[in-house]
């Protein structure tokens, strides 16, 4: 670990991405001209100066979608299809330039960053293939008489909403379904990453999107831009990525008019070892689980429940991999594990330590915010950590992995279940019933049994309780674009 006796990386030339707003197929300046500053996460310095959207922006990208409409959504599923199949190519032939913006922005290691890339190309494939298997179904009324036909039509034009950690991939979750939906978008990014979703734009813009089918509004006047986008008639539907905090904001909104809502909303993932789980299989799955993405996922194993007969040993041999992470730049060879996005999530890893340190917890390594530029923090292991500990609650949301022990299944099963949220979880052991019975009573959307990654395109993503509404990614999130059509009929 090392952030401090390493050169600032070289600034990376995002010159060629985009930087103004993307309505109804123009790059534009805001409307009052207005710009912002985007930050590399890595020095604190300045990478590029992006137009922030007005509200009057805002319905001028509404307007734009609503007159896309009804072409795109007549458009033949089969021609959609290619053109989401040509804009995945495009992205994947362009990989490393979108993964060193994506590094420029958001910090992460540039693996993380190719990564998320070859993910987030993913999801256009995906839907490329989903946008000609939609159907409906044709039954008969349990009375006789009549037949009931049930079609799926488009939902309309569709208000995107991402966060700034996987600044490709949620952009892409959405458009990628909604697009093959027959749908139109406006996207709102995250205000730290705007250059990745303008430059996913761009991509599709080059494979055939037609003008006004996607819109991209980066803005520093979130609050109001996301009020007026939500209030405009002609919207029908939101899509959320982010905190549950700013997904309940977004759902009251929604309820004055009654829009359809996809809500992906925060985690807080258990993960538990077993018993007779392979201590081996177990770290290293605990290192995806809480390292992909440097710790900034929703999906992050953010409580560890270790038995006790194996959890010192867990826990040690854990510090151990986490101590061995290279912390530094994103941009340079070497690095594992980048900055925290800016200085209040850094700060915060900070408050989780001493929080649970005052709390009776041991750091086995790490814990200490290092000097230098950047937001950097060190791989963080904390062992002991009581079991009511105020910091298992909280959303880590970085590299800090806190273990607790536990004696008996239940006893672990009642921990993990104790929570407000239910996004992922995670559970080892050589014994693969008791793994889906433990599965099935873990009060989450996503279970990584023996596993710890569960996100792919192909499967339902989401989570239960405060942790949102709604899929994305397999079948389930091309439905979410939707709304069934019932015509009864007889003949
Ligand atoms: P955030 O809620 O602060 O921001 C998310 C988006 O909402 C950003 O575009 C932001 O500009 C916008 N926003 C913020 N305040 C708003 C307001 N008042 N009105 C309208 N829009 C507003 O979240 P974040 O810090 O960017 O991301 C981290 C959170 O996202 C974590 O809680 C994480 O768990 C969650 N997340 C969830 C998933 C999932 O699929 N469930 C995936 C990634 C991240």
């Amino acid at each position: 670990m090392r952030p401090t006796d390493v050169l600032p990386a070289p600034a990376p030339a995002p010159a060629t991405a985009p930087t103004e707003l993307f309505i109804g197929g123009a790059w534009r300046p805001a409307g009052d001209g207005a710009r912002f500053t985007v930050h590399d996460p890595a020095t604190g310095e300045p990478v590029a100066s992006v137009a922030s959207a007005t509200e009057t922006d805002g319905v001028h990208a509404v307007e734009a979608a609503a007159k896309a409409l009804p072409d795109w959504a007549a458009t033949p599923p089969r021609e959609r299809a290619e053109i989401l199949r040509r804009a995945f190519e495009s992205m994947r032939a362009e990989q490393e330039e979108l993964a060193r913006l994506i590094v420029a922005e958001n910090g992460k290691a540039l693996p993380d960053a190719r990564a998320e890339v070859a993910y987030a190309a993913e999801f256009l494939r995906w839907y490329a293939e989903e946008a000609v298997r939609l159907s409906g179904t044709l039954g008969h009324a349990p009375a006789g008489g009549n037949r009931i036909l049930v079609m799926r039509r488009p939902i309309g034009v569709a208000v995107l909403v991402t966060p700034w950690n996987f600044p490709a991939a949620m952009a892409t979750r959405k458009i990628g379904p909604a697009l093959a939906a027959g749908c139109t978008v406006v996207l709102k990014p995250a205000s730290e990453t705007p250059l990745t979703a303008l430059a996913v734009a761009g991509h599709l813009q080059r494979a055939g999107v037609p003008a006004g089918v996607v819109n991209v509004l980066p803005s520093r006047r979130t609050g109001p831009l996301v009020t007026a986008l939500l209030a405009h008639p002609e919207v029908r539907k939101i899509s959320f990525t982010g905190s549950t905090e700013v997904g309940k904001h977004l759902l009251r909104q929604a309820a004055d008019r009654v829009l359809a809502s996809s809500m992906e909303l925060g985690g807080n993932a258990p993960f538990l070892v077993l018993a007779d789980a392979d201590l081996d299989e177990a770290v290293a799955g605990a290192m995806i689980a809480k390292m992909r993405n440097g710790g900034e996922a929703c999906t992050a194993a953010n409580r560890f429940y270790a038995h006790s007969s194996i959890s010192g040993e867990f826990a040690r041999r854990l510090a151990d991999a986490m101590g061995r992470l290279r912390v530094g730049p994103g941009q340079e060879d070497g690095t594992d594990v980048g900055p925290l996005v800016n200085e209040r999530a850094r700060a915060e890893m900070q408050e989780v330590v001493d929080e649970a340190v005052a709390a009776g917890a041991t750091v086995l390594t790490g814990g200490r915010t290092p000097d230098g530029p950047g937001w950097f923090y060190p791989p963080t292991v904390l062992a002991d950590v009581p079991a009511d500990s105020a910091v298992l609650r909280r959303e880590i949301f970085g590299p800090i992995a806190p273990v607790v022990t536990f004696d008996t299944v239940d006893e672990a099963l009642d921990l993990a279940n104790r929570c407000e949220v239910g996004l992922a979880g995670y559970v080892y052991t050589r014994d693969l019933a008791l793994g889906l019975r433990v599965s099935e009573r873990l009060e989450v959307g996503m279970v990584g049994l023996n596993r710890g990654v569960v996100s792919d395109p192909a499967a339902p993503f989401g989570g239960v309780k405060e942790s949102g509404l709604g899929r994305e990614g397999g079948h389930e999130g091309l439905l979410e674009y939707t709304e069934s059509k019932m015509i009864a009929t007889q003949w």
